[in-house]
């Protein structure tokens, strides 16, 4: 077996952890680019959202590299993510591809599990002690990201930052065993620390949107680096870890989907699919959290995010908090966003400065 899976972030480093650890074979796309980016669109319907094509160019470019079997979280609910791998496993097929799909299906999570288990051969017991080790990676990774984000904008030398953070996730991934991820993560928290220099506080930003487009850096432009750039702190609002937490476990999922729907109260009453209800929540908590501005990403077509799009500019008026919406799609071109990120940073900044001065 040749198992591939398409790209968000980080989640490659414990998918990796986890099928190695079966003895399974990996076969890893590139990370997201203009080859996946052309790949993924030449194929799909031309309405679908950025995600979809790029997690269509993933796919397609590890089949032609020898993957047989295609592994992928399904869904239901109104968003489109949920035909997602119905699609592309369509879509593959109609090109000449012959391979196992694998579709684990929230609902039927478990059998889904117990039947790769099968398939694999392997005891229940190496699928959880692998599930684990790859699990304490994305906790790690996620963990590390936070406090990289949070010191770039302070720190003296943002290249330096950069591959330090490189580095320890290159360290992490290759641990073999929990105290070796902590005390990677340890070491690169510590190290990223060490590279922040004391100045005042910079305007803090919340970037909120769906999961992929958050956790995604070539979909979003890399807009966290283009605001640390900028000297505005990024604060993502989603990272995976943290989803698989509150939507996944059901002893989570309650309490958070509560506290959700009492921020956004008066702005959106209910789940209406994809990340919208996140979004908003989100948004509100940060506008009352001090924050000094929003950034919205979503994908051109997300009708979830267009849906919250509309209630940001509420949330906006009443809690006087600058928001920037950013539409992204494959046409998107970076100096755009550039330009954007630009005038916005110079508003919070002028913004803050105001406010300091009349302290
Ligand atoms: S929530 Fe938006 S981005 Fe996600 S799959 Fe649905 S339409 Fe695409």
């Amino acid at each position: 077996m040749k198992i591939t899976f398409p790209h968000m972030g980080g989640v490659y480093i414990p998918l990796k952890t986890l099928f190695e650890e079966l003895q399974v074979e990996v076969v890893i796309p590139p990370f997201n680019n203009d080859e996946m980016k052309g790949l993924g669109c030449k194929h799909s319907p031309e309405y679908s959202c950025l995600p979809f094509k790029l997690i269509l160019g993933n796919v397609l470019h590890s089949l032609e590299r020898g993957a047989d079997t295609v592994i992928m979280l399904g869904g239901s609910g109104p968003c489109r993510f949920g035909y997602f791998g119905h699609l592309l496993n369509m879509i593959a097929r109609d090109l000449g591809y012959r391979f196992t799909f694998i579709c684990l299906e929230p609902s039927t999570l478990h059998g889904d599990i117990r039947d790769f288990i099968k398939k694999v051969g392997c005891g229940y017991r190496t699928f959880l002690r692998a599930l684990m080790l790859g699990w304490k990676k994305l906790e790690a990774v996620d963990g590390l990201q936070k406090k990289y984000w949070t010191c770039l904008p302070y720190s003296r030398d943002k290249e330096k930052s950069q591959t330090v953070l490189r580095n320890a996730v290159d360290q992490i991934a290759a641990c073999r065993s929990v105290p070796e991820i902590k005390s990677a993560a340890a070491a690169g928290s510590n190290a990223l620390d060490s590279l922040r220099q004391a100045t005042d506080s910079l305007p803090r930003v919340a970037v909120v949107g769906d999961i992929y487009t958050l956790n995604e850096p070539y979909s979003n432009q890399n807009i966290e680096w283009l605001l640390a750039e900028q000297g505005i702190e990024p604060c993502r609002s989603i990272y995976t870890s943290g989803w698989v937490k509150n939507s996944l476990l059901p002893w989570n999922k309650k309490a958070y989907y509560c506290r959700a729907k009492a921020f956004a109260k008066g702005y959106l009453e209910d789940c209406i699919g994809g990340f919208a209800l996140d979004t908003v929540y989100h948004a509100v908590s940060s506008a009352e959290t001090g924050f000094d501005g929003i950034v919205h990403v979503f994908p051109v077509t997300c009708m979830p995010e267009i849906v919250s799009r509309q209630v940001l500019e509420k949330i906006s008026l009443e809690k006087k908090i600058p928001i920037m919406s950013l539409a992204l799609d494959e046409h998107m071109e970076r100096t755009g966003v550039e330009t954007r990120v630009e005038a916005f940073a110079e508003l919070l900044h002028g913004k803050k400065h105001n406010v300091n001065q009349n302290l």
